[in-house]
């Protein structure tokens, strides 16, 4: 960055800060890095996480470090290394040669740790968990009900000498003494104000194999030791994260001032919260335990996996990213921003097709006995590149069963006994009578004429026809699995529950709608999985990977109905 950039005005607080870092020197260049824990996949908080750490780093002409926070021996998982690499790669972010993996750290962070204590800064403590806690303290009331913090007291191994706890800490990492039998502390303050800094935990010993280390170590770091020097080893200039570790940032600096390392700084911005949705992996991991989704990737996961399944675009989701801003305050973003984004993006690269989700036989009376039509049909009216189809018109279609009405509602302009309507790309049709299945009283067929002289939907009298509806010929016909999906919880804030409910009595009992016997247009048969389609009034359609050659199955990623839209329309309006 140059001192002519010095005026720059920047998007948002942390790209001020990270300019201002620059120009009094405190840093000579932007690293950054995304730090996920592999105990869970990614999901949409990551990926503005992700969105942030990247692209800050990209603006400032710098450079962003994938590493994996993987400290923690009980829930980390090569599984989920390869998932989170998978999905930040689809997302469009590259960390280029630059992974990395805490767990590589370990040496350098025991070095550290004995540095620690060498200088005083670090003891062994043979308190046990509880009652570390004990010691500690706790917040409590006044009698104003006001909070505040009573000091908390030494540990009696507090003082050991720094030999003695030097010979204790190889103990422990030798083996020699049971899993919570010791921990090493650091030496900070037991009356500091904020609790975290009252001589945290910095190791614990605890006898479980490592997915990456094996048994090599009985010892693993906590948090917010493993993390600042992490950080600092690999040269991360900015380390961003949500808010939060604010409370933890003292912490973060003291680590990095005692230990003597490059000096890392630590900036938080409010973490994503969307409605309808849980974001936090300990909640999504018991979704998937519970079998109350089919797995990360159920297409009503918050994950990036489950949304590429459900058919959302790597784009729409990054446009996303780029409307939420950062902010420095928690808020809730409203999930049906994300849905526009989502169908703004397909709108402009999705193909269009005919397909009937739940049908009905139409039969044109007066069409030529097995005559079949190949009709132009328009890809994307958005692109005139993705170029025209031919599909097949003939006397037996379906429609879908809600474009018909034994007596038409208000306004209905769709087809009713003795109504006109025009079939999409093909003829104007009159409804002239039907037949009801005697069983089920459900409406079984719906007979019409057809008048040869309006092809393509043109009437040559300019006759008013309102209604255009689509619709498939049934000879052609692709069958297909529709899956609709609506959001996983009914509830906007599904955390907020009352007293002994769990987010799970929040589940919508709609969240998932099939529909067994939906038809496509024959084109529909050469879409390849993963694709992301528009049947027309339909909604956007996903090709599923569960698909077979026999049976194809779709998911809707997002109805056509905008709400985003008119609710932002409504709001300027009033302004
Ligand atoms: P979770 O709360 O889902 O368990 P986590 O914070 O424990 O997430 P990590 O793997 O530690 O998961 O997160 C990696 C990075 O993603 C961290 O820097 C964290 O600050 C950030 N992050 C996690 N959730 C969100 C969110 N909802 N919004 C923004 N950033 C997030
Ligand atoms: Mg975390």
């Amino acid at each position: 960055m140059s001192e002519s950039d010095e005026k720059t005005e920047y998007l948002d607080f942390i790209r001020e800060a990270v300019a201002e870092d620059l120009r009094i020197g405190r840093f000579k260049e932007v690293h950054t890095r995304f730090p996920p824990e592999p105990n869970g996949w990614l999901h949409i908080g990551h990926a503005k996480a992700l969105f942030i750490d990247f692209g800050v780093a990209q603006d400032f002409g710098g450079k962003c470090n994938l590493r994996m926070d993987d400290t923690n021996p009980e829930k980390e998982d090569m599984e989920y290394v390869e998932a989170l690499q998978k999905d930040i790669k689809w997302l469009g972010f590259d960390w280029e040669d630059r992974l990395f993996f805490a767990s590589d750290y370990y040496e350098t962070l025991y070095e550290l740790a004995c540095k620690l204590i060498r200088k005083g800064l670090a003891y062994v403590d043979d308190l046990d968990e509880e009652q570390i806690k004990e010691y500690r303290g706790t917040n409590v009331p006044d009698k104003n009900n006001i909070t505040y913090t009573p000091p908390g007291r030494d540990s009696p191994w507090r003082d050991r000498a720094i030999e003695e706890n030097l010979d204790l800490f190889e103990r422990m990492r030798a083996g020699e003494f049971p899993d919570g039998a010791k921990t090493l502390r650091a030496k900070i303050d037991m009356a500091h104000p904020n609790l975290l800094m009252r001589d945290p935990v910095m190791y614990r010993i605890r006898r479980e194999p490592h997915y990456r280390t094996g048994d090599r170590w009985c010892i693993y770091p906590m948090y917010d030791f493993a993390h600042p020097l992490s950080d600092a080893t690999e040269g991360v200039t900015h380390s961003l994260c949500s808010l939060e570790y604010e409370i933890h940032r003292p912490l973060y600096d003291w680590f990095v001032r005692n230990a003597e390392v490059f000096p890392s700084r630590q900036i938080e911005f409010a973490r994503l919260n969307l409605s309808h949705t849980v974001l936090s992996k300990r909640w999504l991991l018991r979704l998937v335990r519970e079998k109350r989704v089919s797995g990360w990737d159920d297409p009503r996961m918050p994950t990036i996996a489950g949304m590429r399944r459900r058919g959302y675009s790597a784009a729409g989701i990054r446009d996303f990213l780029g409307r939420i801003g950062i902010a420095k305050t928690d808020s809730m973003v409203d999930i049906q921003l994300l849905e526009h984004c989502i169908r703004e993006d397909l709108n402009a690269h999705a193909r269009r097709y005919m397909a009937v989700l739940n049908p009905v036989k139409l039969v044109i009376e007066n069409w030529p006995e097995d005559q079949v039509e190949w009709l132009d049909a328009v890809n994307n009216p958005e692109d005139p590149a993705a170029g025209m189809r031919k599909v097949p018109f003939s006397g037996t279609l379906y429609i879908d069963r809600d474009d018909f009405r034994e007596v038409p509602p208000p306004k209905y302009y769709r087809l009713y006994p003795g109504n006109q309507v025009r079939l999409r790309y093909g003829y104007i049709v009159t409804c002239t009578g039907y037949e009801k299945d005697p069983e089920s009283g459900e409406v079984a067929l719906i007979k019409c004429s057809y008048d040869p002289a309006t092809r393509g939907g043109d009437a040559p009298d300019n006759r008013k026809v309102k209604g255009t509806i689509h619709w498939v010929s049934a000879e052609h016909a692709v069958p297909f699995t529709g899956r609709l999906y609506d959001h996983l919880f009914e509830a906007e804030r599904p955390m907020e529950v009352p007293e002994g409910k769990t987010f799970l009595d929040n589940l919508s009992a709609h969240s998932l709608t099939v529909e067994q016997d939906a038809k496509a247009e024959p084109a529909v048969a050469d879409i390849a999985a993963g694709t992301t389609v528009q049947f027309e009034r339909m909604g956007y359609f996903c090709k599923d990977p569960d698909s077979t050659v026999q049976r194809a199955v779709f998911n809707r990623t997002v109805t056509l109905k905008d709400t985003w839209a008119k609710l932002e329309k409504r709001l300027q309006d009033q302004a």
